[in-house]
């Protein structure tokens, strides 16, 4: 079942000494999976960047002994190409050799996009700088792009990232499997065959997902919310329901033959490594 099927986990950068403990633990923690990646956020517009370095350097430094590589994303709205090319040099000269390159979305108050506008124009920059050096993913848009004028647009538009070298995809989380596959259909329409493994998000907060999914347009279904909101407070039973429903999504992803999982993890080895050891994913 495991044969191809490749395993990623995603992390925040942490500002604590605390929150730097917690994901020691949890890669740890998430190591029997071997992941081919662990990669980190990176905040478009500078806050969190230096966090984000140093967590890919750890990673990176015990890629020897682990066999997990470090993927930093890489934000370029708002940067100015001198500042991202000092990054992919001091990715290099630490040996990260994989980066998640993303437009990121400017904060609020920030006017100046910078130097690149489309993830599409820092993949392009990437690859003229350094070449085959780094394997790049992208995201990817099942449901389409909140900003995006229609389905078709930003399909071109994704496949204007992987003409300009894009390795292989991540998607945003979606809990509608249908959309997935109605995007795999249309990318092979459009002679897109890189690799585009689905981003799996945990569930561990309504409140917190419902706010999240509408800025970013993951769309949560009516009879997913309608079971979600009965939960209110208590979070002990909201988990365990979402923890059989992701492991059954799942588990029909990979039945259906997606070339990876891609684990939103929330800094948190549960629930990415219950949902793997009951789908058998685990050593
Ligand atoms: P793009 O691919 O540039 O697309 C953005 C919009 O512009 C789309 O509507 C697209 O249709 C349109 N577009 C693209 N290219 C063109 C073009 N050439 N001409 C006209 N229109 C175009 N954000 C962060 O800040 N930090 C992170 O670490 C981070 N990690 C993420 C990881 C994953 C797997 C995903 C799915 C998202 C992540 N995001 C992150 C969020 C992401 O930055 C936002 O969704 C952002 O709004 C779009 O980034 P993008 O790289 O997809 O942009």
């Amino acid at each position: 079942m495991t044969n191809k099927l490749t395993i990623s986990c995603e992390f925040f950068p942490p500002k604590t000494d605390k929150g730097i403990a917690t994901i020691r633990d949890v890669r740890q923690q998430l190591a029997p999976l071997n992941p081919e990646f662990f990669s980190v956020t990176f905040g478009a517009g500078g806050s969190t960047q230096d966090n984000t370095l140093d967590t890919v350097i750890e990673i990176q430094q015990a890629q020897a002994t682990t066999n997990i590589d470090a993927a930093p994303h890489l934000s370029c709205v708002g940067s100015t190409a001198e500042s991202i090319r000092n990054l992919l040099h001091t990715f290099q000269s630490h040996d990260i050799h994989r980066i998640v390159a993303l437009r990121g979305d400017l904060p609020s108050g920030m006017r100046d996009p910078g130097d690149f506008r489309y993830a599409n124009e820092l993949v392009e920059f990437i690859r003229k700088e350094t070449g085959d050096y780094f394997t790049i993913e992208v995201a990817a848009y099942p449901e389409v792009h909140p900003q995006a004028e229609s389905a078709h647009i930003d399909l071109t538009n994704f496949k204007r990232k992987v003409d300009a070298g894009a390795n292989s995809a991540i998607t945003q989380y979606f809990y509608n499997i249908d959309a997935y596959l109605q995007f795999i259909d249309r990318c092979q329409q459009q002679n897109i065959d890189i690799p585009i493994i689905p981003g799996i998000m945990p569930i561990n907060n309504f409140t917190q997902l419902a706010r999240f999914s509408d800025a970013c347009g993951a769309e949560i279904p009516r009879w997913l919310r309608k079971q979600l909101e009965v939960f209110h407070d208590d979070l002990e039973s909201l988990q365990a329901f979402t923890l059989d429903f992701l492991t059954d999504f799942t588990e029909k992803l990979v039945e259906q033959g997606v070339p990876g999982l891609h684990f939103y993890s929330m800094n948190r080895a549960d629930p990415t490594l219950t949902i793997c050891q009951r789908l058998g994913l685990l050593d």
